[in-house]
């Protein structure tokens, strides 16, 4: 398969020392990348492609929040201190506890939304696309930044994708539910968004009963897992609910949400996947059909995410099958299984 990346040093103008969502994430992925990857530069968002997403108030509020950051009120509290600042940098304030910003970070996420378009057209165009891109953004409301993310650029990407092709399907496996993208498509019959996802953590949400709201009834999936989870976990969700959803919602393009703070060496999560594992995910989406494949990159801090981003491009350039899982999955998972084929009538 035709593989590419979009990703460049724009992203460095978002950055925070000492947090974990930080300009060095995608810098440590970049020697990894195969010598043969074709590596396409950023491009930025339009204020119409993300307002099909995000409220016009929201983008006004988030824009000037950026430029005006250093009077922000929560700055004297969260800023990181201690040493870490060197002269003349520049100092982040935070929107939330997790969620930090510059006078860069709007440009930048609109960098982040608009190659996740750009992925999608490439994606559609025959060439499966990878955008690698920071801050993240499942967790972005239309209304409002949380977790580490600013705008949604998954969701960017599915909703100008829309313009063009009937169905869109969103696989998300990063550690935590994707509450922004789950709640931007809610009453859709048009994407499907599929999360399996660490259950009792942030942002709390992603529960088995969310399956849609109106039109949108039976287009969430949710598949909370516990903690420790492993790959016999995820294969049971996969084969069972995930790949026979997809086959019945048939999309014309299948969105990636690729989040690797499911690896077992992950700081901030406890899910038990190692990189090769994360290349049987990519390989059971990529065989559950002949749709568009474009993936986003959400989460991933722990050392050896960039090994999982290798393992990515392997299991789709060099059309390498999933592994055998090993193992059983456990309990709590075969009754998670059990009521989601019921939920979703998927015998
Ligand atoms: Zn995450």
């Amino acid at each position: 398969m035709k593989c590419s990346a979009i990703t460049g040093n724009v992203f460095g103008n978002h950055d925070c020392k000492g947090h974990k969502e930080c300009h060095d994430r995608l810098v440590s992925i970049l020697p990894r990348l195969p010598d043969t990857l074709k590596i396409h530069e950023p491009v930025p968002a339009s204020v119409e492609d993300l307002e099909r997403v995000h409220v016009p108030g929201y983008l006004t509020w988030l824009e000037n929040q950026c430029v005006k950051h250093v009077d922000f009120c929560m700055l004297d509290d969260y800023v990181y201190t201690g040493g870490y600042l060197e002269q003349n940098q520049i100092v982040p304030g935070f929107l939330d506890p997790n969620t930090y910003i510059n006078p860069c970070s709007y440009e930048v996420a609109t960098y982040a939304a608009g190659s996740a378009i750009d992925a999608v057209n490439r994606s559609l165009d025959g060439e499966c696309c990878f955008a690698l891109v920071r801050p993240p953004g499942h967790h972005a409301e239309a209304d409002r930044a949380m977790g580490f993310c600013l705008l949604n650029n998954a969701a960017v990407g599915a909703a100008h994708a829309l313009n063009h092709v009937d169905r869109v399907a969103i696989i998300d496996w990063d550690a935590h539910h994707g509450n922004g993208t789950q709640n931007i498509f809610y009453d859709s019959n048009r994407v499907l968004y599929c999360s399996v996802h660490q259950k009792d953590i942030f942002p709390h949400t992603g529960f088995t009963e969310e399956t849609g709201r109106h039109e949108g009834e039976g287009y969430t999936i949710n598949a909370p897992l516990a903690q420790n989870s492993g790959i016999a976990d995820y294969a049971c969700v996969f084969s069972e609910i995930f790949i026979p959803a997809l086959e019945r919602f048939r999309p014309d393009l299948v969105i990636i949400s690729a989040g690797q703070d499911v690896l077992s060496d992950d700081p901030l999560e406890c899910m038990n996947l190692s990189p090769a594992d994360i290349g049987s995910l990519t390989a059971w989406v990529r065989d559950a059909g002949e749709s568009a494949l474009a993936l986003v990159l959400e989460g991933g801090y722990g050392p050896s995410h960039p090994e999982a981003i290798c393992r990515i491009f392997d299991t789709l350039e060099k059309q390498l099958p999933a592994g055998v899982p090993a193992g059983t999955p456990g309990k709590a998972t075969t009754e998670t299984v059990r009521l989601l084929k019921k939920l979703h009538r998927l015998s």
